[in-house]
């Protein structure tokens, strides 16, 4: 009888033990599913690691004089900032270019891009996308004294464009519809392609309007041509989904405020 007792009394522990673990598994589980890992590294970092770019005036610029990064998208990587760690200061901005920010989402170096990153087809199959919070169009920059009016004036000439950008393409189609021909000259910076129109290397400077505002001076008109609107998104790594979705939440929920136009005015966007 005693020994029957012993043994119910051990089951009865044993249940106990195995029951308080069960209840322990769920307790560090739920810690666990309240942060997904992607958003639970960059807590545990204590900072938002995000590409944007530096010389684009009003989007992302780095003022030579202070060293400072500011711009729409660096106001638009705080606010995600202040969503996952609750102080929009925490972000640790890098300077990227078309060519390197898709190189520095795969490699982990950046969490986000929010760098006048267009969204299209072909890019949506390597990374995730925001929707849209601006649009913006491919237009050319020129030597005033070249007078040139628009693309049509630009049969047998040659356009400098950035590596991995939208532009050249958008050019081709709008040069193959007016059934004429340019040529590309393609470099890695912005800042090269205008010291190659200053040049005269190239005959035009193709880029969303956006970025050509930034190099417009007493010497260049930006042509009033427009070609294939294109819209911007915060990019994140696939695979990093809760992020995406936190991202893409915290672009809806701007825009639907009203923080996104004010942003847009802040900035002297159109
Ligand atoms: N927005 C265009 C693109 O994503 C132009 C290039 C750039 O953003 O630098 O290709």
């Amino acid at each position: 009888m005693k020994k029957k007792l012993v043994a119910a009394l051990s089951l009865l522990l044993v249940i106990g033990l195995l029951s308080g673990c069960g209840a322990a598994q769920t307790k560090s589980g739920d810690t666990g599913s309240k942060d997904a890992p992607d958003i639970k590294a960059i807590k545990d970092r204590g900072v938002l690691k995000v590409g944007v770019k530096v010389d684009v005036p009003n989007f992302g610029y780095k003022d030579p004089k202070t060293n400072k990064i500011d711009g729409f998208e660096v106001d638009l990587a705080k606010a995600i900032a202040k969503k996952i760690l609750g102080n929009a200061e925490k972000v640790d901005l890098q300077a990227v270019t078309a060519k390197t920010r898709g190189p520095l989402l795969d490699s982990g170096e950046v969490d986000i891009v929010a760098a006048t990153f267009t969204i299209n087809e072909e890019r949506k199959k390597s990374y995730n996308f925001s929707d849209p919070y601006y649009t913006d169009s491919v237009g050319l920059l020129v030597k005033k004294a070249a007078g040139y009016t628009g693309l049509k004036d630009l049969n047998g000439k040659t356009i400098g464009v950035a590596q991995s950008s939208t532009s050249k393409k958008a050019i081709k189609e709008a040069a193959d519809k007016l059934g004429i021909k340019v040529s590309f000259l393609e470099f890695n910076t912005y800042p090269e392609i205008k010291a190659a129109l200053d040049s005269g290397r190239v005959d035009a400077f193709s880029v969303d309007k956006s970025i050509l505002s930034g190099y417009l001076d007493a010497s260049t008109v930006i042509l009033p041509d427009s070609f294939s609107p294109q819209e911007y998104g915060i990019a994140s790594k696939k695979g990093n989904d809760a992020l995406a979705k936190l991202v893409n939440d915290t672009v809806n929920e701007m825009k639907k405020s009203g923080e996104i136009d004010n942003l847009i005015k802040k900035w002297s966007l159109k």
